[in-house]
């Protein structure tokens, strides 16, 4: 089954998915309706409606509306809820009518399930219902035809070849230790993907350790384990992006605190400044006296 992105955007962050999330379960919906996943998706984009879901599933495909790494309003729960604030959500489509169409996107909605699971090296108790978080009854047509029998078919698909992340692929994802990189995901404390820290974006480190298996196989400086998905190569880019002593860069627009955890004000934001002291994930800027993340900076010519 092919997974395509169609991700909302930026600009309606703050509608569709306002909080940053580390994912901790997948939550199972229908979506009492006759429309594509396509369609699904893409209404989803445009309607101003505090709603919203990570994932449209159909008997074609799966298409990805939210980042998995930021919230979703589908589990009715509230603002503050578990399941809006820790599920990646997975609406199956075509549960309104049913049939054969429905039956192969709720089995594209196991297979996508599986894969998610293996991603995060989850079991299958990661596996919610709508129902869990309010009590509404969804994924409706699923639990009429029985919520085990959904269950039996992750289980299925996670020891199949199907629940293979598309992007594991070798040659394209191999990391060697010393390789510098850019990070943005969530490191974790073991290579398989136990207990995930801080968001990282736009990290700039470098590979310490490398595991011969898992789902997190790349060490980066002190962060943890990273995914090969959430890393991207520095060589390739302008070799002008390392950062070190004497670099003249520029605080990016987006940057929130410093490294020492006050606010950046604004009137600091675009201003070329020179790095005085590099240390770890972190620089001294001489102008303004202060640490700022190495993601939080640009290269200023
Ligand atoms: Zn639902």
């Amino acid at each position: 089954m092919r997974i395509r992105e169609d991700l909302v955007d930026a600009s309606r962050y703050a509608r569709k998915c306002p909080y940053e999330m580390a994912p901790q379960f997948v939550v199972i919906h229908n979506t009492y309706n006759d429309a594509s996943a396509d369609a699904e998706i893409s209404y989803m984009k445009r309607n101003d409606n505090e709603v919203s879901f990570h994932y449209a599933v159909d008997d074609r495909e799966a298409v990805r509306g939210i980042p998995e790494n930021r919230n979703a309003w589908h589990a009715g729960d509230g603002a503050g809820g578990r399941g809006n604030r820790y599920g990646i959500a997975i609406e199956i489509c075509y549960s309104k009518s049913g049939g054969p169409r429905f039956d192969q996107a709720e089995a594209n909605g196991a297979a996508l399930a599986a894969q998610i699971l293996q991603r995060y090296g989850w079991g299958i108790e990661k596996v919610c219902k709508h129902q869990d978080f309010s009590g509404k009854y969804c994924p409706h047509r699923t639990l009429d035809r029985g919520w085990q029998r959904f269950l039996d078919m992750v289980s299925a698909a996670l020891h199949t070849d199907s629940a293979t992340p598309e992007t594991s692929a070798p040659g394209t994802s191999d990391y060697k230790v010393g390789d510098m990189v850019v990070v943005t995901g969530y490191p974790c404390a073991t290579a398989a993907g136990e207990r995930p820290g801080r968001l990282l974006e736009r990290y700039r480190g470098t590979v310490t350790r490398v595991h011969g298996s898992g789902t997190h196989r790349y060490h980066v400086d002190t962060k943890g384990w990273c995914r090969a998905e959430d890393l991207t190569p520095l060589q390739g880019q302008n070799p002008q992006t390392v950062l070190r002593t004497g670099s003249r860069v520029r605080v990016l627009p987006g940057a929130a605190h410093y490294a020492t955890g006050q606010r950046i004000p604004d009137w600091v934001k675009g201003r070329a400044d020179v790095i005085l002291q590099c240390k770890e994930d972190r620089a001294l800027l001489q102008g303004i006296y202060s640490w700022v993340y190495l993601s939080d900076l640009e290269p200023a010519g």
